[in-house]
């Protein structure tokens, strides 16, 4: 394979191989053909990660003052302005998400890196109004210790700076797993941090399968904080890896978000957010909105205007300007996307658009926009995430139905309400069992904006001013302020 590019991993400050010089190939989505090669981690190469971010830890970061630990994240913040067309480029190919896109996003998320910053020295502690007579009851956020961070393929630049940017704004060390799926955009932003002149061991970045790699990582007994991004089946496991180091656990898993589009909707604004909820990143987004409830009058119109609109997506090679589509991340999502879909046809379900592997390329995993009627939302395609750009649809007639409706469904990740009525948005928004509610909008994030689900969607929030507290631990100091040695212990009364 002559064009095959050749990656390492960073550990300590240093490129390496694997210790087995075991390696792996990445698939580029667009064409099939295999475009890097990466050193494939086992449990000896987390034992060293670990092994040095925890004396990065103890020897230099979790005492350095939170001010001169900020200067660096404003560092990788600023390498990430001057890189990020490369990087946008990178993720395209390791990926098949939108160069536009990804780009953007990459610039963009240096914001996070600026925003922990600049919490790093705000973060305070408390004096305890004790019950106790010549004490002084004292509280502080301390670091933890070594964080893991497993992140899946998409959107990786992002869902690593939720994690890394605040951990190491707090003190802690970390080591990054990269997906298999897509490792090359972490490998690429590990020369970041070395430019960023970040102290060895700080940060470390591997690449590996679920196992053995992840599970030695989430396992590992100097592990003390499990930061995972991904499916729900692996969160389990992640969970239980967790029980041999019992370690602090937050999960930012999948979704089924529901979207309801009320009569007196904004039509126009309406279709351009349930676009952008399902259609962008080709579906791939843990928020899409992929279950849509529209109200009985408008249904048949709103409903015809949506699929003219989807019809006319164009799905395109991600790196040309005109595309609106991607291809999917992998083959086995593809027929895991054929496979539900047809299913759900099988049962009764009306095709309104795509529903059909693409030709764009004979060899990229391309899906074009898809629309299905279904008749509830238990059918295959309206209950299961998907992760691709396959919208179900559902007709509801009245409020309390629809809030029902969009409760019913394991996950509570994201939702979504279109209404002009402030007083319905408001009583919807409040209803919906959803850790993220978009009113009359959709698929936005930023920095100061708490993000993460509730039920099977998983715990802990990720951004946002509260976020930071979950890369600390509490810690309670006892003073003792009189001058009379202490009673004696055993002298009662
Ligand atoms: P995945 O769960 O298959 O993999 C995620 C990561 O876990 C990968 O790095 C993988 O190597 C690792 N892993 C696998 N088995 C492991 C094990 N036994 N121990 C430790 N680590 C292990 O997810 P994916 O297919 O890469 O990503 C898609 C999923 O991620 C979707 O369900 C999507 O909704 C979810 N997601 C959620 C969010 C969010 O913020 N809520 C964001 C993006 C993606």
């Amino acid at each position: 394979m002559p064009n095959l590019k050749t990656f390492k991993m960073f550990i300590n400050g240093k490129w390496v191989d694997s210790v087995s010089k075991k390696t792996f190939n990445t698939l580029n989505p667009e064409n099939n053909e295999p475009w890097a090669t990466v050193p494939e981690a086992n449990e000896k190469d987390v034992d060293i990660a670990v092994k040095s971010a925890q004396k990065a830890f103890e020897k230099n970061w979790s005492i350095l003052h939170p001010k001169e630990r900020a200067k660096y994240l404003y560092k990788i913040a600023n390498e990430l302005r001057l890189n990020a067309e490369h990087l946008g480029k990178i993720e395209t190919i390791d990926t098949g998400k939108l160069f536009r896109e990804t780009k953007t996003q990459a610039n963009y998320i240096a914001e996070y890196y600026e925003y922990f910053a600049g919490l790093a020295d705000k973060v305070e502690g408390t004096v305890v109004p004790i019950d106790k007579k010549n004490m002084q009851v004292i509280t502080t956020r301390i670091p933890i210790g070594v964080v893991a961070a497993i992140i899946p393929w998409n959107s990786q630049m992002l869902l690593t700076a939720v994690k890394l940017a605040p951990a190491l704004a707090m003190g802690n060390t970390v080591v990054i797993k990269a997906s298999e799926l897509a490792p090359i955009t972490l490998l690429e932003f590990a020369k970041l941090i070395q430019k960023s002149g970040l102290p060895d061991g700080v940060v470390n970045i591997i690449t590996g399968l679920g196992e053995p790699c992840g599970k030695a990582l989430t396992s590992h007994d100097l592990v003390e904080r499990i930061a995972f991004t991904g499916g729900p089946d692996t969160a389990k496991y992640i969970v239980k890896n967790s029980s041999e180091n019992l370690s602090q656990v937050s999960l930012e898993l999948g979704g089924k978000s529901p979207v309801a589009v009320f009569n007196d909707a904004d039509q126009k604004n309406a279709l351009n957010g349930i676009t952008a909820g399902i259609f962008g990143a080709s579906g791939q987004s843990c928020i899409a909105g992929s279950r849509l409830y529209i109200q009985s009058e408008i249904y048949d119109e709103f409903l015809d205007k949506l699929v003219s609109k989807a019809k006319k997506i164009k799905l395109g090679n991600p790196m040309d300007k005109d595309s609106q589509m991607g291809p999917l991340s992998n083959f086995k999502q593809l027929e895991f996307i054929e496979k539900i879909v047809k299913e759900t046809i099988n049962q009764g379900g009306k095709l309104r658009c795509g529903g059909k592997r693409s030709n764009v390329s004979n060899k990229g995993y391309y899906y074009p926009a898809t629309i299905i009627e279904c008749k509830n939302h238990n059918m295959p395609s309206a209950e299961n995430e998907l992760f691709g750009p396959v919208l179900s649809v559902m007709k509801f007639k009245t409020e309390a139905e629809v809030i029902e409706l969009m409760n019913d469904n394991k996950y509570g990740l994201s939702s979504g309400v279109y209404s002009t009525n402030l007083a319905r948005a408001m009583r919807v928004s409040k209803a919906v069992r959803a850790g993220i509610v978009f009113v009359n909008t959709y698929r936005l994030i930023s920095p100061v904006a708490p993000f993460g689900g509730i039920k099977d969607s998983g715990y802990g929030k990720e951004a946002g001013i509260e976020s930071i507290k979950e890369y600390t631990r509490l810690k309670t100091t006892w003073y003792n302020t009189s001058e009379e040695p202490m009673s004696d212990p055993f002298t009662m009364g």
